[in-house]
């Protein structure tokens, strides 16, 4: 892939330990951003904000102390802009049942892994996204379910009611200050606004001219899975 990013390009980690961490990578590179792969504690150094991509959170949590990153990823996490996404939203969270090491804890909310079946259950739904001003479609892989939100974390995304038998309304996507948890995959869809919402609004970066406010991915948005 040839990197749109120029010199004064913000830069923003992935954790590559495992998982979808390349689609992100595309994801970002499509912003203008420039991408660090981050598998070693010295990748964090110079970075304006981290994603957390889905994948196995359990194989993660293991990585993170086989690699030596689980420190200096926590005093990341305490002070500088993440988005988590699936497995990254229970690294993020508070913790769950089956987890083989403490998650980082930073997002106060509880998750229940794999809450909608194995991955064959693996769904896509209509939300709301009232940060995004709409819709937005979420592609779901035995992804997790919020089943408590702390008191100072707002919901940035539900599925949609009415379409979705009970599970209309169900909180998706939280925020609680630089920390951005979504159980979905937007990385996954050609839409980058909440790529773009998270790089502008949550972590305070500057895009490159044409990729603001209404850039490339808001021309793109309602596209579906890739
Ligand atoms: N089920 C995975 C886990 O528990 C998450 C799936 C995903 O990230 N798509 O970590």
């Amino acid at each position: 892939m040839i990197s749109l990013a120029t010199p004064s390009a913000p830069k923003v980690g992935v954790l590559s330990l495992q998982g979808d961490f390349a689609c992100h990578r595309a994801s970002l590179e499509s912003l203008g951003v420039e991408v660090r792969r981050v598998t070693l504690p010295r990748d964090l150094e110079g970075i304006g904000a981290l994603v957390l991509p889905g994948g196995e959170s359990t194989t993660m949590l293991r990585l993170l102390d086989a690699t030596g990153l689980r420190e200096p990823l926590e005093a990341f996490v305490r002070e500088r802009p993440v988005l988590g996404t699936c497995a990254g939203v229970i690294l993020l969270g508070m913790g769950g049942a089956g987890l083989p090491a403490p998650p980082l804890a930073v997002l106060d909310v509880t998750v229940e892994r794999n809450a909608y079946g194995r991955q064959i259950d693996s769904f896509e739904a209509g939300l709301e996204a009232p940060v995004l001003g709409g819709p937005f479609h979420g592609v779901f892989i035995r992804a997790p379910r919020i089943v408590r939100v702390g008191k100072d974390v707002e919901v940035v995304a539900r599925r949609s009611r009415g379409v979705d038998g009970g599970a209309g309304g169900e909180p998706v996507g939280v925020r609680a200050g630089r920390i951005v948890g979504l159980c979905f995959h937007p990385e996954l869809t050609s839409d980058l606004r909440f790529h773009r919402w998270f790089l502008t609004e949550v972590a305070g970066l500057r895009l490159a001219a044409g990729e603001t406010a209404a850039g490339r991915g808001a021309a793109l948005a309602g596209g579906g899975a890739a």
